[in-house]
């Protein structure tokens, strides 16, 4: 029989969204559910849950979920996803909100007592369902705490279930001050350099790394950096020191939502057999944006959270040297409020050429994938990033910055060798040589085209990355299993 897993998620598509977390934890599941896993998915039943319509049922059942002195209870919601079961928690005091973690103008106060909130309830509602999971997968810093909690409160309840802990962005770290550590339940001996605390607060992504059986982040490149100072946000040491239970594992795309040969969000449908349809999609996005271009000068697409880690800050230093290039370009993102003004500006600067739109759309996502000829994602880090593989399936090619998952996926045309552009050093010089460079081979048709085919054979389905998963899940297993003893001394 196949591994139980249990997959813990502070978001999931299609039920609720900020960001590549969500596509990871819904689109796995499927992939690992194929090759034999029976999964279970926890997450917590947001507004936007509701919001968007979806079918939770109550299964009357109530865990009680102690959070400091008091006791708070969940009701558990059922619903599923392509016949995958997963396990809503509604409390409305924490969850009936407009937003995930915060809104724009900062995280909510009460983060700490929302996810610990999650993370017990995760936990205790496994054991009232008597789930007996071999696995628990727990993703960034929301779930951190659950590894701490398995293997002390809860490690007689669920004597050889094991934990593998998922970093998909190491710079959101979940910290609060040490005040509040009874809120967790956990006992005070964990609070220590070598447990959950980090500079005098508590930190629930070092919790995750630390009392997790087995680590891992969405690229082989991001894990090795974040064990350097640059990249670790000073997680490094403690990162390093586990380095034998770190992994990288790439994320994998659902191919079944990116696809330009299905994709009913898009004007016209194209492969890489026949790439008529792509130009009717560049044509239905300049008008989407109000361009008035010519169809034959390459149009740059742009999908991002305005944040320095997606590099905001040189595209915005780049834009006055790459406006004045026979390009346009279309940029659609949320976040930062300095980034959205810079932008919004710039584009009254240049009317004709770029256009900015500030909202989360999913289908003008899709539209942008599909009427680009390029894709630029200038990244300062970058965990995995998804958008480069969308983008190489739809024929758009990225140019990116050699960092994270980016350096591990792309690789630099050089003469027809490659299946994007990637710059190095992160500056708007380097960018805009980048850009430069692709725009001369765009000339090139015959090269282009090439390139596109060669971009839209790649496969990042998650059928590899499912199976990387299996193997870390048993090799936690195997911890567990061998070492029960040796756990949590
Ligand atoms: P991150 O999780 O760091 O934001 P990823 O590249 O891993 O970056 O994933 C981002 C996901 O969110 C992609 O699926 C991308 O298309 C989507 N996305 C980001 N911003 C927007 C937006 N403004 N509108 C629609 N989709 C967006």
């Amino acid at each position: 029989m196949g591994l139980k897993v249990v997959i813990a998620s502070p978001e999931i598509i299609p039920f609720a969204k900020t960001g590549g977390l969500a596509d990871v934890a819904g689109s796995l599941p499927l992939a690992l559910k194929r090759l034999g896993c029976d999964v279970t998915l926890f997450m917590p039943l947001y507004r936007e849950v509701v919001d968007r319509g979806f079918g939770t049922e109550p299964i009357g059942v109530q865990v009680k979920i102690p959070i400091g002195r008091r006791t708070v209870s969940a009701d558990l919601f059922k619903g599923t996803t392509d016949g995958v079961p997963v396990y809503f928690l509604k409390r409305d005091e924490y969850y009936d909100r407009s937003y995930l973690y915060g809104t724009p103008d900062g995280d909510y106060f009460d983060n700490l007592e929302r996810f610990v909130f999650f993370s017990r309830g995760v936990v205790e509602a496994v054991v009232s369902l008597g789930l007996e999971p071999d696995v628990i997968h727990c993703n960034d810093w929301q779930t951190g705490l659950i590894p701490a909690y398995i293997m002390s409160i809860y490690r007689s309840s669920l004597p050889a279930t094991a934990t593998l802990f998922t970093i998909h962005n190491i710079a959101y770290q979940g910290i609060f001050p040490a005040d509040f550590l009874d809120l967790t339940g956990l006992p005070g001996e964990m609070y220590t350099m070598e447990g959950l605390e980090f500079w005098g607060k508590i930190n629930l992504l070092k919790a995750g790394i630390v009392y997790s059986d087995v680590i891992n982040t969405v690229s082989e490149g991001y894990s090795r950096e974040i064990q350097t100072p640059e990249y670790g946000y000073g997680l490094e040491g403690i990162l390093a020191k586990r380095r034998e239970d770190l992994f990288g594992v790439l994320n994998g795309v659902d191919y079944s939502v990116w696809n330009p040969e299905a994709d009913e969000l898009i004007a016209s449908r194209f492969s890489s057999d026949d790439l008529g349809g792509k130009l009717t999609c560049k044509k239905d996005l300049l008008r989407e944006y109000s361009l008035r271009l010519k169809a034959t000068v390459p149009l740059i697409g742009v999908i991002s959270r305005f944040a320095e880690q997606k590099g905001f800050d040189i595209l915005a230093e780049a834009m006055d040297a790459l406006m004045k290039l026979d390009l346009g370009m279309v940029i659609l993102g949320t976040g930062e409020k300095r980034y959205q003004e810079r932008f919004e500006s710039l584009a009254a600067t240049y009317p004709k050429k770029l256009g900015v739109k500030i909202a989360f759309d999913n289908v003008l996502a899709h539209k942008i994938e599909a009427g680009s000829d390029m894709f630029l994602m200038p990244s300062r880090y970058e965990p995995c990033g998804l958008n480069q593989f969308y983008s190489l399936r739809y024929g758009t090619i990225p140019i990116v910055r050699a960092t994270g998952g980016l350096d591990d996926t792309i690789k630099d045309y050089s003469g027809g060798r490659g299946n994007g552009f990637k710059f190095r050093q992160y500056s708007a010089r380097a960018l805009v040589r980048k850009v430069k460079e692709a725009i001369s081979v765009y000339k090139d048709k015959k090269a282009w085209r090439a390139l596109q085919v060669k971009a839209m054979q790649e496969d990042f389905s998650w059928d590899r990355s499912a199976s990387r998963y299996i193997e870390l899940y048993e090799r936690a297993l195997k911890k567990v299993r061998e070492e029960p003893s040796t756990k949590g001394s």
